[in-house]
């Protein structure tokens, strides 16, 4: 039997739930506790009453989440929010949050995770935030059309497609960055461009990236929010399996974004 709390001070620790920056609505660690053991360990990128009902069939008792459930800051417990919580509570599931940490861990992270599935292999850190890079990037030398390709199959399982700026024909890529979720930003692409990378790989950016990145020469290529956060809380949810010996369950709720 493992308690809570045990499974919590292992994940806090090997995260650095307490060290790593991060927006204040994350609010990494045990989100909602519970009273018994843990016997099985539900993971899924968001929190949602569908999501919350499909923990509760699926008989879990622990869900680790990516985007938890304070991003809005201090809101009533309401509408939704009160039944997402009243079901929770009346099914004793605790909540456990892991945000920007997990785009960024080494092993188990979002960014160092779809570098593999794309067949790219990391050799550094790429999108800054405060005290940590977030995102990876490496050289390889590929197609960029066939870099989209993988990044779209990718994006086909998880319920989405992959977009992608002007890729003008015979182009190479040879010197990629990757950052998940809202991974372009005015930011990104003038570290992508210091870095001298040529493509960058991330879930969602604003119309503007698009247009300035085809300016400066960058191909972006987004794979979707939803879709490149879903690695990080699977691999949780299987460390957790393989640490603790509990089962675990990945709850798919694509978003179309
Ligand atoms: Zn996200």
């Amino acid at each position: 039997m493992t308690e809570l709390a045990t499974i919590a001070g292992h994940l806090d620790a090997l995260l650095g739930t307490i060290t790593i920056p991060d927006y204040a609505g994350a609010l990494n660690g045990v989100q909602l506790a519970n009273q018994g053991s843990i016997t099985r360990v539900a993971a899924s990128v968001d929190i949602s009453r569908r999501i919350v009902d499909a923990v509760v069939r699926a008989d879990a008792n622990l869900l680790i989440v990516h985007h938890g459930m304070f991003w809005g800051g201090a809101q009533p417990i309401t509408g939704a929010a009160y039944d997402r919580l009243r079901v929770l509570i009346a099914h004793d599931v605790a909540v456990y949050a892991s945000h920007l940490l997990l785009d960024a861990h080494p092993t188990l992270g979002n960014n160092v995770l779809l570098a593999k599935t794309l067949g790219l292999e990391p050799t550094g850190g790429f999108a800054r935030y405060k005290t940590v890079d977030v995102g990876v990037r490496g050289e390889t030398d590929v197609a960029t059309r066939d870099l989209h390709d993988r990044a779209d199959a990718f994006a086909q399982l998880h319920g989405g497609r992959a977009r992608a700026t002007r890729i003008p024909t015979d182009r190479r890529t040879r010197r990629w960055g990757i950052c998940s979720g809202a991974g372009a930003s005015t930011d990104t692409l003038l570290e992508a461009l210091t870095l001298g990378l040529d493509t960058l790989i991330v879930g969602e950016g604003p119309h503007h990236t698009a247009v300035a990145a085809d300016d400066a020469g960058l191909v972006v290529i987004y794979a979707g929010h939803y879709a490149t956060e879903t690695l990080g809380v699977r691999a949780v949810a299987e460390h957790l399996t393989a640490t603790y010996g509990i089962p675990s369950t990945f709850i798919a709720a694509p978003t179309g974004l």
